[in-house]
């Protein structure tokens, strides 16, 4: 690991100035930070540590939910109104790594989590994510956990987070704060970006940006939401496919539908088209079974992974059948 030195500011606008130098990083619980600064995948010379900074409040007020981006995974899980009028987030932590990483790791590292492919966690290979242009072994090489949808000749590296598909088949916002002191909202849905010919460049969060909080407005559609995760052991594992859906049932049909797809995109993926074909039906097997027919449209599969198109059809079905029940 190359040294670095770290700092503590007490305030935000001091943290965000000290963000901007291109050789800094901000920590927050450090459970992927301190995994990437070990195997040396990223080397700055600076870590700001932003763990003096008030940002670990659970807030709800007039239906709107306010997570501060500090606070830790346990606590938002634990908290009774995400419980209750968010559980496909509650559920989506709660299918995160371990409780050990839950009592450290927080919303704002966990949407910022790089992604879990081999070759970008081992600088012995080349990566055009860690080394822009250096390559892509992934693509020829070992790419079953990899990503269908979303991806690029230059990358097919899937985001590993469970939260942000919880967060994004919600309509979560992110707010952030500038380095100039201002502060701004952003839709989750506008934050990742696709690998394309820069897939170094992950989310639209700019040098010196910090984000505050996440916040959840629509309060009614997340009460009857949930999170399957599949995986290949039942603890401290990646999801191979998970699915957060949400449903607004109103006499006996579906008016508003929401399902976002992780282990799949190389962002969390939100599938319009299975909302669409959802709505206005009367709930049933059959009803969930020709609406998620439409998942994978436009996959790009490797002979490895291209079982992930059926089983996210099945996860999504029993996610749908889960909350219609
Ligand atoms: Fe690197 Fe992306 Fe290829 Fe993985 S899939 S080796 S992260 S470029």
């Amino acid at each position: 690991m190359q040294n670095f030195s770290i700092t503590s500011p007490s305030n935000l606008p001091a943290a965000a100035a000290a963000g901007q130098n291109s050789d800094t990083a901000f920590i927050a619980g450090g459970t992927d930070m301190m995994q990437l600064l070990k195997n040396n995948v990223i080397t700055p010379s600076k870590l700001i540590d932003l763990e003096k900074l008030s940002l670990s409040e659970i807030k709800s007020e007039n239906g709107v939910l306010r997570l501060g981006a500090m606070a830790t995974m346990a606590d938002v899980a634990a908290h009774p109104v995400v419980r209750q009028n968010w559980p496909a987030i509650s559920r989506a932590l709660l299918l995160s790594a371990s409780p050990q990483v839950r009592n450290m790791g927080t919303m704002g590292g966990n949407l910022l989590q790089r992604t879990r492919c081999l070759y970008f966690r081992d600088t012995g290979f080349a990566c055009n994510k860690r080394a822009p242009g250096s390559g892509c072994p992934a693509i020829p090489g070992d790419s079953r956990d990899l990503a269908i949808l979303g991806t690029s000749p230059h990358c097919i590296a899937t985001h590993p987070s469970d939260l942000p598909v919880a967060l994004m088949a919600l309509d979560a916002e992110l707010e952030l704060l500038t380095p100039e002191g201002t502060t701004r909202r952003m839709s989750l849905s506008k934050f990742y970006r696709l690998p394309g010919t820069t897939p170094h460049i992950e989310s639209n969060l700019e040098a010196g940006q910090i984000i505050t909080a996440v916040i959840l407005a629509d309060q009614a559609i997340g009460r009857l939401s949930t999170y399957l995760k599949v995986r290949d052991r039942t603890s401290f594992a990646f999801a191979l496919v998970s699915a957060a859906v949400a449903l607004d049932i109103e006499d006996g049909l579906i008016k508003n539908a929401r399902v976002a797809l992780g282990g799949v995109g190389t962002m969390p993926w939100r599938v319009h088209q299975v909302e669409l074909a959802l709505c206005g039906q009367k709930p049933s097997d059959r009803v969930f079974e020709l609406a998620t027919l439409r998942i994978g449209e436009g996959a790009q599969t490797t002979e490895m992974n291209a079982f992930k198109v059926k089983l996210a059809q099945r996860t999504v079905v029993r996610a749908l059948q889960a909350i219609s029940a």
